[in-house]
């Protein structure tokens, strides 16, 4: 299984799983344009991707959804009532004959992968994250959450890859020069996930299968990669994991994910 991520932040992300034949997209945040870029500059074919999974309905994840849809013949895997959102948020209609319906906690067959969406605590209407399984492989993208759940945590076990959010630091973001509502909408509980949070969850599911970690949707004003790096070494230290960060403007590939 390789993973990339072609953009990852408050400005745009978009997530690429494939198994070499076939692509998987986690969130279309940014352009079509730039997801074949960034794509073919990995040496990757946009020709591979064959469907379009969605977390939920903030631009940031769906921005490119109109265009995907007039410009590629792309499936969308959503959930009923992210559907509707993405729908209504871009005004544009998913037909029922590229959907491919989800429901959170229940895991879908899609071409021999094993997808999972499962929920988590965020201010959409129902946000998802994803655990994909690939010929023996296991991956999580999650993203986009207020505080780590159980319920979370027990759909990251036994992973090979976890992608991660570390949004803010939480001293920046408080002495930061967002206003009021906005820190207080980023810090609750359907918010963003801080460094501290995504170690304490990273240390709760931290395993012997466990190759590799990507942090991710990083805030460019309320963190700094050093921190959010530095918060994740703490809890590997001593393991072979191997740390990553993605990064807004530039993608990031990992090597295939192997024995
Ligand atoms: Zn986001
Ligand atoms: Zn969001």
């Amino acid at each position: 299984m390789h993973y990339a991520a072609l953009a990852s932040g408050s400005k745009g992300n978009c997530h690429a799983l494939s198994d070499g034949e076939r692509t998987l997209l986690i969130d279309a945040g940014i352009s079509l344009r730039q997801i074949h870029q960034r794509l073919e500059g990995l040496g990757r074919s946009a020709g591979e991707v064959r469907a379009l999974a969605l977390t939920h309905e903030h631009s940031d994840h769906i921005g490119a959804l109109g265009v995907i849809l007039r410009r590629t013949d792309w499936a969308i895997l959503a959930t009923g009532e992210t559907r509707q959102a993405a729908q209504r948020a871009q005004g544009v209609d998913i037909p029922l004959s590229r959907w491919i319906e989800l429901e959170a906690g229940q895991p879908l067959d899609w071409e021999g992968w094993r997808v999972l969406p499962f929920a988590l605590p965020h201010d959409a209407v129902d946000p998802v994250a994803y655990r994909v399984e690939v010929g023996g492989h296991a991956c999580a993208v999650v993203t986009d959450l207020g505080q780590p759940t159980a319920l979370v945590a027990d759909h990251l076990q036994d992973l090979d890859l976890l992608v991660l959010e570390a949004n803010h630091d939480v001293d920046m973001l408080r002495e930061g020069d967002y206003p009021p509502r906005l820190k207080a909408r980023i810090l609750s509980r359907v918010g963003h996930l801080s460094n501290a949070a995504m170690a304490e969850l990273l240390a709760r599911v931290c395993s012997p299968r466990l190759k590799g970690v990507v942090l991710a949707h990083l805030s460019e004003s309320n963190n700094h990669p050093d921190l959010a790096r530095f918060a994740a070494e703490e809890v590997l230290r001593g393991t072979t994991v191997a740390l990553h960060l993605a990064h807004q403007r530039e993608p990031l590939a990992l090597p295939a994910v192997s024995d």
